[in-house]
C-alpha cells in the first residue's frame, strides 16, 4: 500500500531480471512431482504485503498448502470462493488466517483510505477496502466469519494469527484451539480443481 504509481518513469522496469530468473529457476526446477491437493490440508488466507512469505514462515513448500492472498488478508467473498473450493474438492482441512503488523490497512478506516484514494483521482464510492483499526479484533472478527460462514463451517478448523513482520514471528490469537469440527481425511474426495 504505497502512492508509487507502477508507471512512475523513476521506478526502474524489473521484469528483464524476472525473466532471467524464471530461467535460472527452470533449470533447477524441483516441483514436477509436487502434489495438485495440497497434503498438508492446509489454507493459508493472508494479506499480499510484499514482507510475508507465507509457505517459507509456515516451513511449508510445494504441493502442501493453498495461499490465498490479498490486501490485509481479509475475509472477501474471493476468499470465501477459493476456500469453498478448496476444502470440498482439495481435502484442505485446516485455514490459518494471518495478519499481520505494520499492516497499511490497519490502524485506518474505509472513509480515510477511500478518502487517500479520492486525493489520487480514484473514486471507489462505497468500496470495501478491508481497513481495520484493531490489529488482534480484524483477525478475530475474520476466523469468526468464517467459521461461521454457510459454505465453510463445520468442515474446516480456523485459527487467527498475527505475523510480525520485524522478527518473523506467528503468535495466535484467540484462546481456543480452532478446531471446530471432525473433518473427515477427505482421502475419497474427487479430485477436480486447482
Ligand atoms: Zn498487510
Amino acid at each position: 500500500m504505497t502512492g508509487s504509481s507502477p508507471l512512475d518513469s523513476a521506478a526502474p522496469d524489473p521484469r528483464d531480471r524476472l525473466a532471467d530468473a524464471n530461467r535460472a529457476y527452470v533449470e533447477h526446477f524441483d516441483g514436477v512431482d509436487a502434489a495438485k491437493r495440497p497434503n498438508a490440508h492446509v489454507f493459508v488466507l493472508t494479506c499480499m504485503d510484499a514482507r510475508i512469505d507465507p509457505l517459507r514462515l509456515l516451513g511449508l513448500g510445494l504441493g502442501e498448502a493453498h495461499v490465498m492472498r490479498n490486501a490485509g488478508g481479509r475475509v472477501s467473498d474471493d476468499a470465501v470462493r477459493s476456500l469453498v473450493l478448496s476444502s470440498t474438492l482439495l481435502g484442505t482441512r485446516h485455514v490459518l488466517v494471518i495478519h499481520h503488523t505494520d499492516c497499511g490497512l490497519g490502524s485506518t478506516s474505509d472513509d480515510e483510505l477511500r478518502d487517500q484514494l479520492r486525493e489520487r483521482g480514484i473514486d471507489v464510492g462505497n468500496l470495501w477496502t478491508g481497513a481495520f483499526g484493531d490489529l488482534e479484533r480484524s483477525v478475530l472478527d475474520d476466523v469468526e466469519t468464517l467459521r461461521s460462514h454457510p459454505l465453510v463451517g463445520g468442515r474446516v478448523t480456523v485459527t487467527g494469527h498475527i505475523y510480525d513482520v520485524h522478527t518473523g514471528r506467528l503468535q495466535p490469537v484467540g484462546a481456543d484451539s480452532g478446531v471446530e469440527a471432525d473433518a473427515d481425511d477427505g482421502a475419497d474426495r474427487d479430485d477436480a480443481t486447482g
